[in-house]
């Protein structure tokens, strides 16, 4: 069943398909062509992008664009449906340690103006809510909620609050204001703890006051009192602790498969089914066995490219480091067009590919974890561990993609850039990508192609 790998059209996967079919492609439930996500008229944006061609690319991809379909079926089947908001893989961990209960990220509604093109007209209806476009695009989950054409409505909304953006706290707000309780868990800004203050080592070589941690876990232990209810069972230690390893397994096999594409000299698997891979590491798509059958096959796929030696790309791609997630997936393929590859990243959820540390007790683990979230702390912890990150990957050039209207931080792309200069030279650019690139394709592309032609001449230099 092994092709030669390289990346398809929605048209050309058509025969790809036929192909794997003759092959006796055996797929999970969820499975069928790419094509169908289209013509039911939903994923219009899939006809602009290019897909890997393996059978493990394409189980990704039809995980991904299933997940409101298998959600709909866990609520028929009676299991109970969390939406976890904001924290970006906390939540979900304990929600998945107990049977019968699922956890999602309405937040991830961002992306379907993307993939749909805006024709769902999210965006437009979030204004008349009176969040408007100065808001970043996760304004669209208050449409979504308001039409509830995009996924189920939750039996319990937990959403962190204290370190969060302007944008997310206003949304949120609003959505409880129109009749969608909301559970809060307080989420203290991460600070450096004094001298001789009790502290805490965290995940992501990080540290922060132990009152912190203890803070987070009495917040996390209310949580756990609440999941257990729902579910009709406690989330007790035991559990948790059964949880924390099976979100670990999903981690490990995210860091073998980062580790893989990331470091090989060749490219085995394209930066948009990776961006789509690591995505997986925050609420496992709605399903987190599934998710870990995924990424094996994923992984096998990946290593059996290595051992014949095949890539995607030409091995001259610069190395990119990527910071931030793309509001228009199309971004990934481009970078890939024009000479680029992502050597690493971060997508702002570095804390949920973190391991959760198995060896404290589970809520304490899991409290530390949270902390270490690179959105709940400084705008130079999160540079520092980008720079960290850009040297062990041996990252060449490295994007910071804003995110428009986003209010997180203005200066981070700034404070990145900086740190990423003075401590490795690296060139580095700052753009925006807003949920459709296309009629910014010149600017982009022009910019992209002059940083990558930067980092090509001090390869040269380098190599004299
Ligand atoms: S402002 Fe930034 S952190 Fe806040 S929701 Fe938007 S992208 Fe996420």
């Amino acid at each position: 069943m092994n092709c030669v790998p390289r990346k398809l059209t929605l048209d050309e996967w058509d025969a790809r398909y036929a192909d794997l079919q003759r092959e006796g492609l055996r797929e999970p439930s969820y499975g069928g062509p790419l094509r169908r996500h289209v013509s039911q008229d939903r994923d219009l944006r899939l006809r602009q992008l290019r897909f890997d061609s393996s059978a493990a690319s394409l189980r990704l991809w039809n995980f991904l664009l299933t997940e409101n379909e298998r959600l709909a079926q866990a609520r028929a089947q009676g299991d109970k449906i969390v939406g976890a908001m904001k924290d970006l893989g906390t939540v979900p961990v304990m929600a998945y340690s107990l049977p019968g209960v699922r956890a999602f990220y309405p937040d991830g509604a961002w992306w379907t103006p993307c993939l749909m093109e805006c024709s769902d007209g999210l965006l437009q209806q979030a204004e008349t809510f009176g969040i408007d476009a100065s808001f970043c695009p996760v304004r669209a989950m208050l449409a979504a909620f308001q039409n509830g054409e995009h996924f189920p409505r939750p039996d319990l909304l937990i959403c962190s609050t204290g370190a969060i953006c302007d944008d997310f706290s206003a949304i949120a707000q609003r959505l409880e204001n129109t009749g969608f309780p909301i559970l809060w868990w307080e989420m203290p800004r991460r600070r450096e703890p004094e001298p001789r203050e009790p502290a805490c080592v965290l995940p992501g070589n990080l540290s922060a006051p132990q009152v912190q941690v203890e803070c987070v876990r009495e917040e996390l232990a209310r949580l756990c009192k609440v999941l257990g209810d729902l579910a009709g069972q406690p989330l007790d230690s035991d559990a948790l602790a059964a949880g924390i390893r099976q979100a670990n397994r999903v981690r490990r096999l995210l860091a073998a498969l980062r580790q893989a594409v990331y470091g090989a000299p060749g490219v085995p698997l394209p930066a948009l089914e990776m961006l789509i891979v690591e995505m997986l590491a925050i609420h496992f798509c709605s399903d987190r066995e599934e998710t870990i059958r995924v990424l094996t096959e994923l992984l096998a796929e990946v290593h059996e490219r290595l051992r014949r030696g095949q890539s995607i790309l030409s091995e001259e791609a610069i190395r990119v480091f990527w910071v931030n997630p793309v509001a228009d997936l199309r971004a990934m393929n481009l970078l890939e067009d024009w000479g680029g590859r992502i050597a690493g990243s971060d997508y702002m959820f570095t804390h949920a590919l973190d391991l959760i540390p198995e060896d404290l007790p589970p809520l304490e683990a899991l409290a530390r974890t949270a902390l270490a979230d690179p959105m709940v702390g400084s705008a130079l912890d999160r540079a520092r561990r980008i720079v960290a990150d850009c040297r062990a990957c041996r990252a060449e050039a490295v994007v910071v993609s804003r995110i428009p209207g986003a209010s997180h931080c203005a200066h981070e792309g700034a404070i990145v850039r900086r740190l990423v200069r003075e401590e490795l030279e690296l060139p580095s650019i700052e753009l925006e990508i807003p949920p459709i690139c296309d009629a910014m394709l010149p600017t982009l592309s022009s910019r992209v192609q002059g940083l990558l032609e930067t980092a090509r001449a001090n390869r040269q230099r380098a190599n004299r």
